[in-house]
């Protein structure tokens, strides 16, 4: 029986893999990428390495220009809406790690949808790498806070929780990695990069 912060830590595993492939330009996972994963697995289970708070990704967010967090469409400032990643209908709070900025369509679609659900299944897509770091980032968080990181994943189910854990991907195909290799700066960039650690 596997605990929650083992799941979290995979996840995150995984996720470090996929930064640092698109980081090298690669179109695809290889053995050197592959043995990223392992380490950084048994670093985050070991507590040699740890996930950060939100603080840099939250700078960058600020930071980012006129568009939607979500879909990424440029839309004047004005036009953008405030939305709260864990939904407020399910405890999710005011605090800026719970707020982005996204366009009406975005927001009126996603309802109080958890996050990957709704890229999911709703909009059928996979969400930019940079959406996945802060989403992990911040169910992390809340595990923490909430005392979940010892739990299992049956006792995470029977929770009423602000996220679905089970959206959460173990894997990133070869097509996703392809496509982000190729990503234009305001996708991946290098101080996108950044973000994740
Ligand atoms: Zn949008």
């Amino acid at each position: 029986m596997t605990s929650f912060a083992d799941f979290i830590f995979y996840a995150y595993a995984n996720l470090q893999m996929l930064i640092m492939a698109l980081n090298t330009g690669r179109e695809k996972f290889d053995r050197t990428c592959y043995m990223l994963r392992a380490k950084a697995f048994k670093a985050y289970k070991s507590g040699k390495w740890n996930i950060h708070n939100l603080y840099v990704n939250n700078v960058w967010k600020i930071k980012s220009g006129d568009y939607c967090w979500y879909c990424r469409k440029q839309i004047p400032k004005e036009k953008l809406t405030i939305e709260h990643i864990f939904p407020r209908s399910k405890e999710g709070t005011d605090d800026m790690d719970n707020i982005v900025l996204v366009c009406q369509n975005c927001n009126s679609s996603k309802r109080d949808l958890d996050l990957l659900e709704w890229f999911f299944t709703i909009k059928n897509c996979w969400p930019a790498p940079y959406v996945f770091a802060y989403y992990l980032k911040h169910v992390y968080l809340y595990a923490v806070k909430n005392d979940l990181l010892d739990k299992t994943s049956e006792e995470i189910d029977s929770l009423n929780l602000p996220f679905k854990y089970k959206y959460i991907p173990l894997y990133y195909p070869d097509t996703y990695v392809k496509h982000y290799s190729h990503a234009n700066n305001c996708e991946a960039s290098s101080d996108n990069i950044a973000a994740y650690t």
